[in-house]
């Protein structure tokens, strides 16, 4: 083996003891190549994190650090006390995209405004901090809007150190950059001293700190980090936000978790909450915590989930709905949401090899989480609905030739968290155990691992097909395992062209042998478009189609329908090629499905036709076109030409 595999540590963003699969790898073992997540970490290099930078400045939030550090006597700049969180998010990115730079040996030159954020941010912010630990721009210095700890349910603090600590971590892990963490470790010493077993028995109206105090325990091994995430996990529910505006479950505090048999109130909150819980279970060993929670997952995957993968159907209070009420146009499904649930679900999945959990954090990769960036890296949703009527303004005046998708928000907490995620996609892609290498996201990349090391080429999740090569390999047998998906039936699997046996009865397949350098497993995955239907509960959805393919949702944008989109009947779906108006020179056409349709308009405007279907004397049934043949484009590729109608749930024949 090469020394430089079997040495280094992993550097993920969250480095969970080794679970049923091994432990997960970093971006210095990973690395994301030609594939989708390759293009997509690109796209981050070069526009999302330079606008995210350029938009961070631009509204104020280094401004308030500033204000804070050099006593500036400047207002307070923004509306929200975790405004602090968009640089700390911004600084997580850059943490990586410059270790990621280093390691490929690029110019100071290329990455200049970079690392000139990142210096002039790591000084505002160390700057910023009080005496005592404290930082939190928004309660300090002349001016302050609020005094420090005096509306936990508003005031975000602990949110902010959950943000802080968390970018501290990849600045240190990636660059070997100390700085942030000494400031991060100050303020949570803080915090154990104030909230600890002998403190306050109060918690963040916010969850998110409870995840990133496990990691700081992690990272320095300091226990009272983890205990004071595993109180603040368990004090929540005890009732400390009764009173407080918008209800207690807005706050994740109506009842304790451990009593809940679903997930609800406010989407974010609930699933940072459950991604701490699960992490501080991991540490405790405590496999009935880790059972409860794989429930909850479950019952979300099942009755709460979008068929993006996306989380939380109502607007008001950004909150879960009901089991099943998932209505397409009104979908929130926010961005933050579903980096949230991701997060929440590689524990889960570290926690247990479960294949399945997986299997939905790739449903809401490639469609939920992917809608919310534009194809240009610089235009983002915060909730990502599955319809667009005609008519729809969402509430602004209606330019036709305005982009749906807006360059940042007065709340701008989902671009900068778009950014981190993408930055360190290569940390939730492969997993080392002693005796062999997990591929667990299906992706073209390189990864290194002590027991094995290979080259993935694929073009998935727009193809099927998984060459996976053999670079290094121990001397003992190892264990190559890889994922393989739910949807995909029929699996086939050779080694250097010999057939292999491709039965992955849990979801995983398993190839153990002495392995060589040049050897090729390539795995074949059919990927046929297919059109699925909702559970009958979902009345949203009741009777529609929605196409998929592989992991991929598609919908129909009226760009590419003659008629309109809520006339159309669609009777199959094929990937033959040949959609009119197919253009490979088009990215959102490029990976385009054939929907075969027909267009049936409503036979008259009256909206409560009677129901009886066989009277023969009736003349308002509907007229049905001949079938021809449409466009249907990758959901997270929509709102990318001119603004539309849009739906993923069709009529059905
Ligand atoms: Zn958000």
């Amino acid at each position: 083996m090469a020394s430089e595999t079997t040495t280094a540590a992993p550097e993920s963003a969250a480095r969970l003891p080794a679970g049923p699969l091994g432990s997960s790898l970093g971006g210095g073992h990973v690395v994301l190549t030609d594939g989708l997540l390759g293009q997509w970490q690109r796209r981050n290099t070069d526009r999302t994190l330079p606008h995210a930078i350029d938009q961070v400045r631009a509204s104020g939030v280094l401004d308030n650090f500033r204000r804070v550090a050099h006593a500036t006597g400047e207002p307070f700049k923004g509306a929200y006390p975790f405004a602090d969180t968009d640089a700390y998010k911004t600084l997580e990115a850059a943490a990586y995209e410059l270790a990621r730079a280093e390691a490929a040996t690029e110019t100071a030159t290329e990455t200049a405004t970079v690392r000139a954020f990142y210096e002039e941010t790591v000084a505002l912010v160390a700057g910023a901090q009080a005496e005592d630990g404290y930082l939190s721009t928004y309660h300090q210095g002349t001016g302050a809007r609020a005094a420090p700890w005096s509306d936990l349910a508003g005031g975000h603090e602990l949110y902010n150190l959950g943000h802080l600590v968390q970018c501290a971590l990849a600045a240190a892990r990636q660059l070997g950059d100390g700085r942030l963490l000494a400031v991060a470790r100050r303020f949570a010493d803080l915090v154990v001293d104030r909230f600890g077993e002998h403190g306050r028995a109060e918690y963040c109206g916010h969850p998110q700190i409870e995840a990133a105090l496990v990691e700081l325990y992690r990272e320095t091994g300091h226990e009272p980090y983890l205990r004071q995430a595993e109180l603040f996990v368990e004090r929540r529910g005890s009732g400390l936000f009764a009173r407080a505006p918008f209800g207690p479950s807005y706050y994740a505090d109506h009842a304790p978790l451990r009593d809940l048999d679903t997930v609800t109130g406010h989407a974010v909150r609930m699933v940072y909450l459950a991604a701490g819980a699960t992490d501080v279970a991991i540490e405790r060993g405590d496999t009935a915590r880790i059972d409860h929670l794989l429930r909850l997952w479950d019952d979300m995957v099942h009755t709460k989930s979008y068929v993006t993968g996306g989380i939380g159907s109502r607007h008001s209070d950004e909150a879960f709905g009901d089991r099943y009420e998932l209505p397409s146009e009104r979908a929130y499904a926010e961005t933050c949401a579903a980096i949230g649930t991701m997060q929440w679900g590689w524990r889960l999945f570290l926690a247990t090899g479960s294949a399945a959990v997986l299997d939905h954090v790739e449903r809401i990769l490639y469609n939920g989480f992917a809608a919310g960036v534009g194809l240009d890296g610089t235009r983002f949703f915060y909730d990502n609905p599955l319809q667009r009527r005609p008519d729809h303004t969402d509430g602004r005046p209606a330019d036709p030739a305005e982009p749906l998708r807006r360059p940042w928000f007065g709340c701008a907490c989902c671009p900068p968290n778009a950014t981190r995620w993408v930055s360190q996609l290569q940390d939730h892609v492969a997993l080392a155990a002693r005796d062999g290498l997990t591929i667990a996201l299906l992706t073209a990349g390189r990864v290194r691992s002590a027991a094995l090391s290979v080259d993935v080429v694929t073009d998935y999740p727009w193809d099927g097909r998984l060459t996976v090569r053999v670079l290094d390999a121990d001397a003992a047998p190892a264990t190559l395992t890889v994922r393989v998906p739910g949807w995909a039936a029929a699996p086939r699997v050779a080694i250097d062209g010999a057939p292999v046996d491709a039965a992955a009865p849990d979801g995983w397949l398993r190839l153990t042998r002495t392995w060589r350098p040049g050897q090729e497993v390539v795995l074949d995955l059919p990927m046929p478009a297919r059109l699925v239907t909702s559970h009958p509960a979902v009345d949203a959805t009741r009777g529609a189609v929605a196409a998929v393919r592989g992991p991929v949702v598609y919908c129909l944008e009226q760009a590419d329908s003659p008629a309109p989109v809520d006339d159309v009947v669609v009777h199959a779906v094929d990937d033959a090629g040949e959609a009119p108006p197919s253009d490979s020179s088009d990215p959102v056409l490029r990976h385009a499905l054939t929907a075969h349709v027909s267009w049936r308009p409503a036979p008259s405007d009256d909206p409560y036709p009677p129901a009886d279907r066989t009277d023969p004397d009736r003349t308002d049934l509907p007229a049905s076109s001949t079938t021809t043949q449409v466009a249907l484009v990758p959901y997270h590729l929509w709102a990318n030409r001119e603004p539309g109608a849009m739906r993923v749930w069709l009529r059905h024949t």
